[in-house]
């Protein structure tokens, strides 16, 4: 099956709503990995709606719900923006309108997940679950199919939020891939905290535990650190909406200045390799204050380039333990 129909778009419920508004002109938003379901949505939506509706894509990054395209919105006068792919980030809400459609996985083999899941759980044992947008109803189903230990769902988590791990004996973090629950895992270690940490990717059918990989992340972010001690020249980069973070980027620019270090700032969108590469040697050290998991992809330029967190370590002359993201 493709990936479209393999996910819940939700197209019938934004129908409905965008009638109830009567929605003249919508801007649609997704991540990468959904675009290539353009054409099935603007086809369904059409079927809906009819052709009185104005349908405009935006290909803007919408890596997460902290990037709601409100200028390309404003741009096209857009009603209303759909935002699929993410349930609406904590920290931030945009100026337009906005859907937000978690776009739910279907495709899943519950019994399966059933099993991995079985494999940790023991009598006595509260099994706390986050996830991302795509498999909240996952969730919540296991809770109610396992017996065994007790289940808890917590809620969807993003890279740069922290679970709630009250009364939780194992975190279990559900999502695709590797980021979610590596960046969980990080955010975890400035707690105290007693808990064993697993990752279940539904879409691999895989439980696996991160330890080794936090190691190895861990072990070439402080060799990162310990590069920009004491360097002179500082650059901040901050990102659009929710990615903007001016109250911790004011705190970073006055701290650093207070020690006598330069510091620069700039705004970006997007943030990539070549946007770096292009500063040459203007800066001695790069700190990514929009996405913090950035900063890692980085990890093998000149010169060292980090999230908040380790900046404020710096700043606070404090290495004893890991902040993540700030
Ligand atoms: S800042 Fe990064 S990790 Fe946080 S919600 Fe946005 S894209 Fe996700």
């Amino acid at each position: 099956m493709s990936v479209c129909l393999e996910h819940n778009f939700e197209l019938d419920l934004i129908a409905q709503e965008l009638k109830k508004i009567k929605a003249k002109r919508i801007l649609v938003q997704l991540p990468e990995g959904f675009r290539i379901c353009i054409n099935l949505i603007t086809q369904k939506l059409r079927e809906h709606i009819g052709e009185d509706l104005e349908i405009l894509y935006s290909l803007n990054p919408a890596y997460g719900p902290c990037l709601v395209d409100e200028y390309g919105a404003n741009e096209v006068g857009a009603d209303v923006i759909i935002h699929f792919g993410h349930v609406e980030y904590p920290f931030y809400r945009p100026s337009t309108k906005t859907m937000f459609i978690p776009v739910e996985f279907q495709a899943i083999d519950v019994d399966k997940v059933r099993s991995l899941l079985n494999t940790i759980c023991k009598e006595n044992t509260r099994v706390c679950l986050v996830s991302t947008s795509q498999h909240i109803k996952l969730c919540k189903r296991l809770e109610e199919v396992i017996n065994k230990c007790q289940v808890i769902y917590k809620g969807v988590v993003y890279g740069c939020t922290t679970s709630d791990t009250e009364n939780c004996d194992i975190l279990v973090v559900v999502a695709g891939g590797r980021f979610s629950c590596l960046s969980q895992y990080l955010t975890l270690l400035k707690k105290e905290h007693n808990l064993t940490v697993y990752c279940l990717d539904p879409y691999a059918n895989t439980l696996w535990d991160p330890k080794e990989e936090i190691r190895k992340i861990l072990s070439t972010r402080i060799w990162k650190i310990h590069e920009a001690l004491n360097k002179q020249r500082w650059l901040i980069v901050i990102g659009f909406y929710g990615q903007s973070r001016n109250e911790l980027v004011k705190l970073l620019v006055n701290k650093l200045r207070e020690r006598g270090f330069d510091v620069s700032v700039a705004k970006v969108l997007k943030i990539d390799r070549e946007s770096l590469l292009n500063l040459g040697s203007s800066f001695d050290v790069v700190v990514i204050a929009s996405c913090p998991y950035l900063a890692f992809d980085f990890y093998d330029l000149d010169i060292p380039v980090l999230t908040i967190g380790e900046a404020l370590m710096i700043i606070n002359g404090d290495m004893s333990r890991y902040i993540y993201p700030w």
